[in-house]
């Protein structure tokens, strides 16, 4: 997703991160129901009034968001399945998953629990709605009506049949059970959720033309849809390439070592004369501690590396170390190694054997692709 979510709380152990973007949602939401949709649903309610609705409207839009997504991430812990973290943002959410679920039986729960919390929430509203009475709408009433209303839209958009949509994933793992092939059952679910997004973009560009800017939602919701659905597709690929595949397979050897107790200009020196973008970095008895990628020299300005040594400046993040055993599809499932894009491999003892990056996993995809073309 673009930009970077920002956290804003832990709930029961689970990181929540918004997007900055959503703070525009939740700005946006309020304008368009404060200027135009309460006024017209409550009689005589002031302008102030009417805004403030709109405000509370979008955080419990938020909050609904975010039981569902809880939905997901209770149910994957359940399941065995670890949850990163709960991001929110343009449209909606999503709970990242610390690996893929193993089993078509857990993708169905996973993909089912989150519209079951939004199916209870708009119950609940819709109760709360019928209890409070429609023979004149109260500004509770339109609140509340408004949050049955739109869960259960959400609801709707959220069971349609498209990938990664909720119904996408239920979709995938029907196909996934009955034929056992995940990569196949995937390819399908992304096919049939770029369809629907084009479906969106084009349906959403025809309503606006035909004087209906709200239309223009559509389009966005359908260009997100298209964009999701070709990242998982490719995701899908490599996981089903690498998985299986060793760390120790792809990784470059030996690994050129930088010391951690080395000075920062010495080490400048290291990536002059070496051919390299970043050094694993060992403690005195040679085991790895770090890594040091050059950019980390760059960002500091000449005068401030005096006195400072690599153990100042590295990462020292211990998720970029790890065993010739690991599975590629498990690395590449790890948000500190995309990030980072290298990480160190170590035996037993710590010590390190070689350097697998990012560009090491990208040749392979693109030779075996080159060798898939030519064969
Ligand atoms: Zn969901």
């Amino acid at each position: 997703m673009p930009g970077r979510s920002i956290r804003i709380a832990r709930i029961a152990g689970i990181p929540v991160g918004i997007s900055p973007l959503w703070l525009v949602i939740v700005a946006l939401i309020t304008w368009s129901l404060g200027s135009g949709y309460y006024p017209d649903q409550v009689h005589g309610i002031s302008r102030l009034a009417s805004y403030a609705l709109g405000l509370a409207s979008a955080l419990l839009l938020f909050a609904s968001i975010l039981a569902h997504e809880f939905g997901h991430a209770v149910v994957a812990r359940r399941r065995g399945v670890g949850i990163e973290e709960i991001d929110l943002w343009l449209l909606g959410g999503v709970a990242r998953m610390t690996s893929q679920p193993k089993s078509a039986e857990d993708e169905l729960s996973f993909a089912l629990a989150g519209p079951a919390v939004t199916a209870v929430v708009a119950a609940a509203f819709g109760a709360l709605t019928l209890l409070l009475g429609r023979a004149e709408t109260t500004a509770m009433g339109a609140l509340v009506r408004y949050q049955a209303e739109i869960n259960l839209l959400i609801l709707g958009f959220n069971l349609l049949p498209a990938f990664p949509l909720d119904g996408g994933r239920v979709a995938r793992a029907l196909m996934w059970r009955r034929s056992g092939d995940l990569s196949a059952a995937t390819e399908t679910a992304a096919a049939l959720g770029r369809g629907l997004g084009y479906l969106l973009v084009g349906l959403g560009v025809l309503t606006a033309f035909n004087g209906a800017p709200g239309g223009l939602w559509f389009a966005v919701i359908g260009f997100f849809l298209i964009a999701a659905a070709g990242a998982e597709r490719v995701h899908a690929q490599v996981t089903t390439m690498f998985s299986g595949v060793p760390v120790g397979s792809l990784m470059s050897t030996p690994a050129s070592l930088i010391p951690s107790r080395s000075t920062l200009d010495e080490a400048a020196g290291r990536f002059a004369e070496a051919r390299f973008t970043a050094f694993p970095v060992t403690d005195s008895a040679g085991r790895a501690v770090g890594m040091l990628r050059i950019d980390q020299l760059e960002r500091l300005p000449l005068p401030r590396r005096g006195g400072l040594t690599v153990a100042d400046v590295m990462n020292r993040d211990p998720k970029l170390r790890v065993t010739a055993q690991t599975d590629v599809s498990e690395l590449l499932d790890q948000p500190e190694f995309v990030e980072f894009g290298r990480a160190v491999v170590i035996d037993a003892s710590g010590h390190p054997l070689g350097v697998i990056s990012r560009t090491d996993i990208d040749r392979t995809v693109r030779a075996r692709n080159l060798y898939q073309r030519t064969a």
